[in-house]
């Protein structure tokens, strides 16, 4: 095991991402922005050191630390420049302000950090789910964990927003046990507007996925004003009928708790919100989805 990939988080005893207990692996990387993410700390191409404006009381203990002469935390164009994530200004801020989004790790210590979780899944049907960003976008760090754990017996999922290159990806979702796919718009124009990505290459590989005979779950995130209407839902659902042999959707709805990691790396130019939408909105969506013979799902 040599591989080495960018790990965001590696959380334990998530029950949100599929049955059972798991362990779920956030990996940096995604072709797309959505401007309702909430995990801005995945996106590729930014350092990946998170400061609250909160917390920080400006003493310029970081600064006056920093070996690559960073002027301030606070300009993300420096430090996306100049930082090499050494974590000094972590270890010694004195208001525990800063802290470090990405860890460069080997498939190896990925491993050994969830071999003692084992037991967990054993008793609760559970198992590992590959998250992100997109995890297709480090495929071979994501191909060893899956090889490995796959011959370990271990059931493993996946959540992915569907933009990949399935040929280059097909032997590695053979092995995965369930696959979380997102559809987010059925209309490609919104989609792209929206995520920066048109969705004729998503309803592809959805149709691709669907031979593979796996247990598939097609995710709405149910943003207001951008994919909640009667029509989307139901064209998204006549879809999932056609293209899925056990057709089942999960609608989640839209929340704010990623707010916080947007301004921690300064990201406040991408902070979109929404209103989060009711539970009436939410039961009405389900009816529409069971209205077309499609099985609504819900892990939380
Ligand atoms: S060391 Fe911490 S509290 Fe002091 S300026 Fe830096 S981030 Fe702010
Ligand atoms: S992690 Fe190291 S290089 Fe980056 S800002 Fe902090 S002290 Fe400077």
């Amino acid at each position: 095991m040599t591989a080495i990939g960018k790990v965001v988080k590696i959380q334990k005893f998530s029950v949100n991402d599929g049955n059972g207990i798991r362990t779920t692996v956030f990996l940096e990387g995604c072709p797309l922005k959505c401007r309702w993410c909430s995990n801005p700390d995945s996106w590729s191409g930014i350092v990946k050191l998170g400061v609250s404006k909160e917390r920080c009381i400006n003493c310029k203990k970081c600064i006056s630390l920093c070996h690559k002469n960073i002027t301030s935390l606070f300009n993300r164009d420096e430090v996306n420049n100049k930082c090499d994530l050494c974590g000094e200004c972590i270890k010694y801020c004195p208001q525990s302000a800063i802290s470090q989004m990405t860890h460069i790790m080997t498939s190896d210590e990925v491993i050994k950090s969830i071999e003692k979780d084992f037991i967990f899944f054993l008793n609760s049907n559970g198992g590992i789910t590959f998250s992100g960003g997109e995890p297709t976008y480090q495929l071979e760090f994501l191909r060893e964990l899956v090889y490995h754990f796959y011959k370990k017996g271990i059931n493993t999922a996946i959540e992915t927003c569907g933009v990949f290159n399935f040929e280059k990806c097909k032997d590695v979702f053979e092995k995965l046990d369930h696959i979380f796919v997102d559809i987010k718009n059925m209309n490609s124009n919104r989609h792209k507007e929206y995520t920066g990505f048109g969705n004729e290459l998503i309803l592809e590989n959805i149709e691709k996925m669907a031979n593979l005979n796996k247990s598939i779950v097609i995710r709405i995130p149910v943003i207001p004003g951008f994919n909640d209407d009667i029509e989307n839902i139901t064209s998204t659902a006549q879809f999932v009928r056609q293209n899925l042999k056990k057709p089942k959707i999960e609608l989640l709805p839209y929340h704010m708790l990623g707010i916080d990691k947007y301004k921690n790396l300064g990201l406040d130019d991408y902070i979109y919100k929404y209103e989060v939408p009711s539970n009436e909105v939410m039961k009405e969506l389900e009816d529409i989805v069971k209205s077309c013979d499609v099985e609504v799902l819900k892990y939380k």
